[in-house]
């Protein structure tokens, strides 16, 4: 389960921007109001600036990119409102395998329903997925957020590392091999003897 933070002041120039908003979005307001959304039957297209989702990029190499958002509320029979849809972008991250940087394509199927009231989760069935709001409006960027973070690969690398960079840690072991040798007074010794004769 999770909850929207509703702390943030409301902000009544949003509330006057929602009323004249048409039923299809290009623009998601940092809150809105689940139950209106869902019975006038929003759809959401838009591309977001991936710089926004800063848990998201945790650890990322850039924040140049953006998020496509493609969503649409409804309710369903119990009367509850319903968030479905799809969120795409690219990340770029460490490979695990070889630490350079690698671009991970995200994709993130999305269904949760939006409930105004805990004790409504108890009519949902057990894999349905939902988020409790409170104050009668949700943050929708932290739940997109959430579902592109659950979305992430747990171990990120390329599906095929740079030959070079794999053979250049494969040999890292043996070049260690060498400069202890180099150092060993004896092989120095033994050098000079050469040397000599
Ligand atoms: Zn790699």
């Amino acid at each position: 389960m999770r909850v929207c933070d509703s702390n943030f002041p409301f902000d009544s120039a949003q509330l006057t921007t929602y009323h004249r908003a048409p039923m299809s979005e290009t623009v998601i307001p940092s809150q809105i109001e689940p139950d209106k959304w869902a019975d006038r039957a929003a759809i959401v297209e838009a591309e977001l600036p991936l710089k926004q989702f800063v848990r998201l990029l945790d650890g990322a190499h850039s924040d140049v990119g953006t998020v496509a958002v493609n969503l649409r509320f409804s309710r369903d029979a119990r009367r509850f409102a319903r968030m479905q849809g799809t969120l795409t972008t690219q990340v770029s991250l460490t490979c695990q395998r070889c630490l350079e940087p690698v671009d991970i394509a995200v994709a993130a199927e999305v269904d949760v329903y939006l409930l105004a009231r805990e004790q409504d989760c108890d009519r949902l069935d057990e894999e349905e997925d939902f988020v409790v709001y409170g104050e009668g409006r949700c943050l929708v960027h932290d739940i997109i957020e959430d579902e592109l973070i659950l979305a992430l690969p747990l171990v990120p690398r390329h599906d095929v590392c740079a030959p070079h960079i794999m053979a250049a840690l494969a040999e890292q072991p043996e070049a260690d091999v060498v400069v202890e040798k180099r150092e060993n007074p004896f092989d120095v010794l033994a050098d000079l003897k050469k040397q000599l004769h």
